[in-house]
């Protein structure tokens, strides 16, 4: 492939599945990005919401739609992500990614709303295939790092690889302030914690990236790793391709929003 076909990496924070249905600043920004974007030849998406003993990829010829959450409308439960699979592709990344034992193809799962909760906005047609890789829980945090730099050769065979989680996700904080109902400040440690990560991705410091979550404003931005990994895996996968963020705030007083664009 020539190499006007290299496609960037997105890491996108999701943030609440309502964004998939809503109009909020978040979804028109991610629109926006989606229109930036030269049209893949397939989607890798690593989700936050596929985390477990192992590293999985999705191997159906027309992977399901997963509602992988409680408690929202049902509108939200009826959102399809129609897109095809694409299983060719998945075996490829299993044999790249090298993991130990080694990376299989799964029916397990599909598309969760990690991933359809974006794309609805980045890709709403549906028309790209579309696999996503699962997060192991049990490897050191170091090696996510690693599975990316081995997804990077996809980008030049037009793969889009989108990472979804968030730079920040304390789902307790977020949800205390949702039931109050009270005004949003923004906190400390959040902000903290975001200023870290843009300072780490400025100097390409993928080591230091993956070590931010062992500080105290870390763990409070992280009380479980979920939504932070996808970061590392971009990180990875990114290189030393200009970065960029075409979206940025919080939404809760500490929910960054904050989307990385490398290349
Ligand atoms: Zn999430």
């Amino acid at each position: 492939m020539s190499s006007s076909s290299r496609q960037p990496v997105l890491f996108v924070g999701h943030g609440s599945p309502m964004n998939a249905i809503e109009t909020t600043p978040w979804s028109r920004a991610w629109r926006t990005l989606g229109a930036s974007l030269r049209t893949p030849k397939a989607i890798l998406a690593v989700s936050a919401h596929w985390y477990g003993a192992g590293t999985f990829v999705t191997g159906q010829a027309q992977p399901p739609t997963i509602h992988d959450f409680g408690g929202f409308p049902r509108a939200l439960s009826e959102v399809q992500y129609p897109a095809k699979g694409d299983p060719a592709l998945a075996r490829r990344v299993a044999d790249l990614v090298r993991t130990t034992p080694p990376t299989t193809l799964s029916s397990a799962w599909g598309l969760d709303h990690g991933t359809w909760s974006v794309l609805v906005h980045i890709r709403e047609q549906a028309d790209v295939p579309v696999i996503q890789l699962s997060l192991d829980a049990r490897i050191p945090t170091s090696e996510h790092v690693e599975i990316g730099k081995r997804l990077a050769p996809l980008r030049n065979e037009g793969v889009l690889i989108v990472a979804s989680g968030n730079v920040t996700h304390n789902l307790r904080h977020a949800m205390g302030v949702m039931r109050s109902g009270a005004p949003t400040t923004l906190v400390a440690w959040a902000k903290q914690f975001d200023d870290d990560v843009v300072a780490r991705l400025a100097a390409r410091d993928t080591a230091g990236l993956s070590r931010l979550t062992d500080t105290e404003h870390g763990r409070m931005s992280h009380p479980t790793p979920d939504h932070w990994l996808p970061m590392l895996y971009a990180a990875g996968a990114g290189g030393d391709d200009a970065v960029s963020y075409p979206v940025e705030g919080f939404d809760l007083g500490s929910l960054s929003m904050r989307c990385v664009r490398w290349g």
